[in-house]
């Protein structure tokens, strides 16, 4: 897919506060509150007309780049529920737990591992000053029941990665299909975790959707298949953001690492929350699949065709987040312009054309004129087809440019009387608000041209 075009950021450009994200997502159909008339949930969110399709593309761009691109990689769908031992197996039940503090005098609640470190020396809350209470600890997996009997209902998790379902199915992977190491099984997934501190809209949530790759390699081949998906997920992520300087890695330090791990590596981008994790670059070596071996009783380890080794494969694991990516790039792309013309500034959202919610618009430039009405309406017809297009008739032109602007619809098509006489349309282009003449009958492939990855 070709990439953003470079956005040049100075020190000085400033970053887009998350209230005006929210607030146009509220406004204009992306993500609503969850359960809003009830007073909402903390943490949790529904994604309305134009967040669903947006968050369709970017996972389908994944499926794509990841799945569909790769001979030696295949996909897989869990469920969320899985057997309660599983998650003693992964060491979530024991470790997977938040230490968090409130303050006396705010109530306000931080994780430590988030607080600077002289607030933990002197125990005095970052917000106020006031003194920090005893920490106490908390377990993130969200429990559930399964069974209707009381007494023998059977308690287990809704599931607090999405991740382990590929090592669940790895074995079945195995025998059911031709895979060969070294391989990779993907899976786009939701996840659930009984977060302490919810917040910053979608970037921590309770429930959200992650998408991992795990990549089963030959122990000897590890550091090169860890360098080789390192730099590929950095690419495919400097590829869609405008900001290419908001993006880098960060190194996990000695202390960071789990027992098993040689190097992490996060990769993070630069939002007014500062630098933050948007994928883990993990390197997970045989820990998963023993374990699993361990606790279930079942031998999880690979036999080469080839050679006839035996062993457990190493893993490199590639774990982002979709929702996370949804934020990004809405705070990549989102700008406010002065208007040319001196009347109010224009809201763009400059996402890649192929992620935009909505590819085309089509106006008539007046809605009394039957024939203009017509022909826009039988042009919107054929390109529905074929992508998701927007008929709009509503107010000047200028207003349903801006319309579209805002939601980020890569192009506008205009049907003036200029049709009427020689077949051609004017397409006006969101980023640079360039105009060109189209014949109609070259337009659905001059669209599908500039909206489509390949
Ligand atoms: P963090 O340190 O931010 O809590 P993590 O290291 O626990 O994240 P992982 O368990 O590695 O995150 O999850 C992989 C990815 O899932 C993250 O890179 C992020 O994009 C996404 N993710 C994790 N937790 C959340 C959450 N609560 N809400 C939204 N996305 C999340």
């Amino acid at each position: 897919m070709t990439q953003v075009e470079s956005k040049p950021t100075t020190n000085d450009t400033p970053f887009v506060p998350i209230e005006k994200i929210v607030a146009l997502c509220k406004r204009r159909g992306f993500v609503y509150p969850n359960s809003e008339i009830y007073g909402g949930v903390s943490g949790i969110y529904d994604f309305g007309p134009l967040g669903v399709e947006l968050r369709n593309n970017i996972r389908r761009y994944w499926w794509w780049s990841m799945v569909q691109l790769h001979d030696n990689i295949v996909g897989i769908e869990g469920a969320i529920i899985t057997h309660p031992r599983v998650w003693e197996a992964s060491g979530h039940v024991e470790n997977f737990v938040d230490r968090l503090v409130d303050c006396k005098n705010c109530k306000r609640r931080f994780r430590i591992d988030h607080l600077p470190e002289e607030n933990v020396i002197q125990n005095k809350c970052p917000e106020c000053g006031g003194e920090l209470m005893e920490p106490r600890t908390f377990n993130l997996l969200m429990e559930t029941y399964l069974g209707v009997v009381e007494g023998e209902r059977m308690q287990t998790y809704l599931r607090g990665e999405a991740c382990q379902n590929i090592y669940l199915d790895f074995d079945n992977v195995v025998k059911s299909s031709r895979v060969q190491i070294p391989f990779g099984i993907c899976q786009i997934g939701k996840a659930f975790r009984n977060e302490v501190t919810p917040g910053n809209f979608l970037f921590r949530q309770r429930e959200f959707e992650q998408w991992d790759l795990q990549f089963f390699v030959h122990p000897s081949e590890m550091l090169q298949w860890f360098d080789y998906w390192k730099e590929k997920r950095f690419e495919w992520y400097m590829g869609l953001i405008n900001h290419k300087d908001r993006l880098h890695f960060r190194e996990h330090g000695p202390d960071e690492l789990a027992h098993y791990a040689k190097q992490a590596f996060d990769i993070e981008y630069k939002t007014i929350l500062g630098w933050q994790e948007w994928e883990g670059i993990h390197w997970r070596q045989d820990w998963d699949l023993s374990r699993h071996s361990e606790y279930s009783g079942q031998d999880l380890s690979y036999t080469d065709q080839n050679t006839k080794e035996r062993y457990i494969p190493w893993i490199v694991e590639t774990s982002g987040g979709v929702d996370r990516t949804f934020l990004n790039l809405l705070l990549d792309a989102y700008e406010e312009e002065p208007d040319p013309t001196g009347k109010e500034p224009r809201t763009v959202l400059r996402l890649h054309p192929a992620l935009a919610p909505v590819k085309v618009a089509v106006l008539p430039l007046q809605k009394n004129k039957e024939e203009l009405v017509t022909t826009a309406k039988n042009i919107h017809k054929k390109l529905q087809r074929l992508m998701v297009s927007q008929y709009d008739d509503v107010a000047n032109i200028g207003r349903r440019y801006r319309r579209q602007d805002e939601i980020g619809t890569p192009y506008c098509v205009t049907i003036d009387f200029q049709t009427l006489e020689d077949r051609t349309v004017t397409v006006r282009e969101r980023d640079h608000m360039t105009q060109v003449r189209v014949n109609i009958d070259e337009l659905p492939a001059y669209l599908l041209e500039r909206v489509t990855w390949q």
